[in-house]
């Protein structure tokens, strides 16, 4: 049996073509379906619907064979123990510092103050900070990180950005890039190993799908 980890949303939606283009087809939705084990069209493959963040701790630990984890996720746990062999070039955005619109970032960094940063992302925050010589204050945060600027919790967030809609949507600009992000295909090392025969053609497959 193959498994293979997938998160709700964008991330599933993206991946399905690229399984399509390996011979595999989900049977079930997971925006409908309440199920988290799906069957597939292959008698020995099975898809798990986990939290994105979740994705590269199933395979880490072998519960999954392979996943499809966003960069963002994968920088900000490290990613030990993992295979990553394939950029899926999907769910593509960047990992961005955003502010008010009429907050002087520049200046504020400039002159050395504290800022003050809310994120999801507490890691890749830090090395991003430390790297340019700024001090900050980080402030965990598990989603709607563009609230935080606009009641005064923080003066900057890190947060994905692809349209910027909903940065523009509440009064909010991006001023710096980290990183650019797209989904990675993951997996586990003891499993390629293992169960090369089975796996080896599947990431052939979608390696030749997203070329
Ligand atoms: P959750 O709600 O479980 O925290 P999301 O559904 O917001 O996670 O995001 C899941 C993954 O989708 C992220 O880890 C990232 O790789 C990707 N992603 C998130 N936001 C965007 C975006 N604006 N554009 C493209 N990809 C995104
Ligand atoms: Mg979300």
């Amino acid at each position: 049996m193959i498994t293979i980890a997938l998160s709700k949303g964008r991330i599933f939606d993206e991946t399905l073509p690229l399984l399509k283009a390996a011979g595999i087809t989900i049977r079930e939705n997971p925006e409908t379906s309440r199920k988290l084990i799906l069957n597939t069209n292959k008698r020995d493959v099975r898809v798990i619907i986990v939290r994105a963040s979740d994705v590269p701790t199933y395979v880490q630990y072998g519960a999954a064979d392979l996943g499809v984890a966003g960069k963002d996720v994968l920088d900000e746990q490290g990613g030990q123990g993992l295979y990553q062999p394939v950029d899926l070039k999907i769910a593509a955005c960047r990992m961005m510092v955003a502010v008010q619109n009429g907050y002087d970032y520049q200046r504020a960094v400039k002159q050395g103050a504290r800022l003050k940063v809310a994120t999801k992302y507490v890691q890749t925050a830090r090395e991003h900070f430390t790297a340019k010589g700024v001090h900050v204050d980080l402030i965990k945060l598990y989603g709607s990180m563009e609230l935080a600027p606009l009641v005064g919790l923080a003066d900057a967030i890190v947060d994905l950005v692809s349209s910027g809609g909903t940065l523009k949507a509440n009064n909010l600009k991006a001023v710096e890039e980290i990183a650019p992000v797209s989904a990675r295909l993951i997996v586990n090392q003891a499993a390629l190993k293992l169960k090369r025969g089975a796996i080896q053609p599947l990431l052939d497959a979608i390696a030749r799908a997203v070329a």
